[in-house]
Formats: structure tokens, sequence, C-alpha cells
């Protein structure tokens, strides 16, 4: 459950201008690089993204980031297949360390100080188009760097694996799924690709149930087939740009996926017309004063090349979707905590009183 808002910015230094010399393969290859740590201590602490680079024709990424007690590893490559690794680095402070990243065909690896190297797990994501290409490394004071080189040469090879992975994974073809022609209107929301009359009107169930300035902020539902994401990780997206949620079919059945990219979108919707996100209010109001403050943005996020508008606009969105599915299932919603929060997304206009009042008495 993610929404796209923008990807592959970094606060990095400025651009390493190798290419002159050096190509950076996609394809086949490998990156080195020498580092020497300047701190004590990594168990805790923000992740750094220690490189990042598009390789000479565009069409590869490659990041490395250090998050705590590993190294964190990406790569993105033949326009939706992304394929990622951690490895536990024994960085010292002053000790420089070589880590090396390698790729061959669909398969990748990387190593430090030539010891073994990390498998790399494959998925399917977005479709990416071409790059420009660069090369970075971080300005973060932690690291010193004595030296990044690129090789024609790869320590991998292309495993079976990997390879039957890349045959069944076709890219998913984002654009034509937009282009679907819409089948309905409800509530002024095109509802596009859905297989029948009968998923249709499940999620009109749930539009019934949004307040006018939640609907308005939807423009189109989309559904997506199980197989045109095959080895996505997603059930719902919120895709700002084109004002449309996706949905998975299996989420179909799960109100709480329907609900909670709803209150992305209205989130987004409340950023447009006031400038604020809900979830900064949400944020300042709940997650800044509890004991236990929510986890800084996961570094899987952030090597996931996708920005994740905030932890605070996930931990809302998750409260609206599961508020609805408990109204939606008659659940008694009786968490602790959970009655400022409720009351905090009917006065933001997330919910309908009506609704408000039926969850606090127990159910619909
Ligand atoms: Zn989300």
């Amino acid at each position: 459950m993610k929404s796209i808002a923008l990807s592959l910015v970094f606060a990095l230094g400025s651009a390493v201008p190798v290419f002159a010399q050096q190509m950076l393969r996609a394809g086949h290859g490998s990156i080195t690089l020498s580092v020497t740590p300047q701190i004590d201590e990594f168990a805790f602490g923000k992740d750094r993204v220690l490189l990042q680079a598009v390789s000479s024709d565009g069409s590869e990424l490659y990041e490395i980031h250090q998050d705590a007690g590993d190294l964190l590893a990406l790569r993105q490559f033949r326009k939706c297949l992304r394929s990622s690794a951690r490895i536990p680095h024994d960085f010292q402070n002053g000790k420089p360390s070589v880590i090396k990243m390698s790729w061959d065909g669909a398969s990748t690896q990387i190593s430090i100080d030539g010891g073994d190297s990390a498998i790399f797990d494959l998925s399917q994501i977005d479709e990416f188009g071409k790059m420009s290409p660069f090369v970075n490394t971080t300005q973060d004071p932690a690291f010193t760097f004595d030296g990044v080189t690129f090789a024609d040469s790869s320590d991998a090879a292309e495993s079976g694996r990997d390879a039957a992975f890349v045959q069944l994974t076709p890219c998913p073809d984002r654009a034509g799924l937009f282009k679907t022609a819409p089948q309905e209107k409800f509530r002024g929301i095109a509802l596009q690709n859905f297989p029948d009359e009968k998923s249709r009107a499940i999620v009109k169930k749930y539009i019934a149930l949004l307040p006018d300035a939640v609907a308005a902020a939807i423009g189109r539902v989309i559904m997506v087939e199980s197989n045109r994401y095959a080895a996505a990780m997603w059930r719902g997206q919120a895709d700002f740009p084109h004002k449309a949620i996706l949905l998975q079919q299996d989420s179909l059945r799960d109100p709480a996926v329907f609900f909670h990219e709803s209150a992305h979108m209205f989130d987004y919707a409340g950023k447009i017309k006031n400038g604020v996100w809900f979830s900064e209010k949400w944020k300042k109001q709940f997650t800044d004063k509890e004991k236990n403050p929510a986890p800084a943005a996961m570094a899987d996020a952030t090597v996931l090349g996708v920005f994740d508008a905030s932890s605070a606009a996930e931990e809302l969105a998750d409260f609206t979707g599961n508020s609805y599915a408990a109204y939606l299932d008659h659940h008694p919603f009786r968490i602790e905590g959970a009655d400022e929060k409720l009351a905090f997304i009917m006065r933001s206009g997330f919910m309908n009183r009506d609704i408000y009042v039926k969850i606090n008495r127990g159910g619909q």
C-alpha cells in the first residue's frame, strides 16, 4: 500500500564525473567502491545512501545504502524489475572497506572485502523509463570515499532461477491500464478495468460511504488483474498524478484496502487545497507525543526507490481503512486511544458523522 509521489530523490552530493573515461555497463558489469567509516556506532541512526548510479545507457539504477548493521543494495533493470539484497557489514571507524556489486543478466550480487556474496531477490515494480546517467556518492561525513570504479567484468553469473523469473514476469503496461475505457461512473468516479458488474457493485458500496469531498478527491478506481503485477507486493495504490486508486483484484474483499487508499487521496487533496497534509496534523496530534515514536521512514521504503509520504501518512491511512472495515464488518471498535483518532478522521472529513457515530456505538 504505497503512494506514488516521486522517486529517486536523495540528498546526495554532486555527481562524480566519471563517464568520460569509463562506461557503467548495464546487463553485465560491476561497481567497486572503497569507503572508510568515520564513526563508531552504526546500530542506530539513519539510512545512508552511500552510492546511487544510473548505467551509461540509462536503463539500470544501482543503489547501496548503509542501514544500521547491514548494507542494502538495489538494482532496477529491464523496465520493471528490481532486485535487492541485505548483507551485514562489519564497519569500523577508520578501517577502509571495499564493496563490490556485480550483475549479469537478471542476477546481481554484492560482497564486502571479498567475502561471501549476498543473494538478491527479484520483484516486479512499476515500469520506469530511461534515466539520465550519473553517479553520486554520499556527502555524509560519516563516510569518506577512496574511490568508485566501474568494470565491464562481473563476478555474477545469471542463475536459472533469475532467468526464469524474468521469463514469467512481463512488465505490467501501466499506461495501458490508465487508457482502459470507463465502464461506468459512480459519484463522479470512473470505474475502469473491472472484470464484471459484481465487482463494480462491491466498490460502489464502498464509494457510497465516502463523504463528498473524499469522493471528489478520487477521479477513478481501476481494477488490476492478478497477473498484471505478477510479483508485486502491494494490494492497492494511490496514484496522485492520475487521481486514481489501483486495486488488486484480491483486495476487493478487504474494504480496508480501498479505504486506506481513499485516505491517501484525500490526504493529498488536503495538501493541494490547504497546503498541509492531514497526516502532518495527525503526526502533530498523535505521533509526536506518543511514548513509542513511529519508526523512522523504513529503510526498505527508501531502498525500494519509492518515496512513501511518511509513516504518519501510512498510520492515518491504515487507521481510516481499519475504521471503515470495522464498520462494514460490524466489529466493535475499541482500540486503545482510538476515540481521539476516530474523532480526528471524522472532523477532518475522512468519514461522515453517521458512520462515526455507529462505529462509536460498536458497529453498524
Ligand atoms: Zn499506504
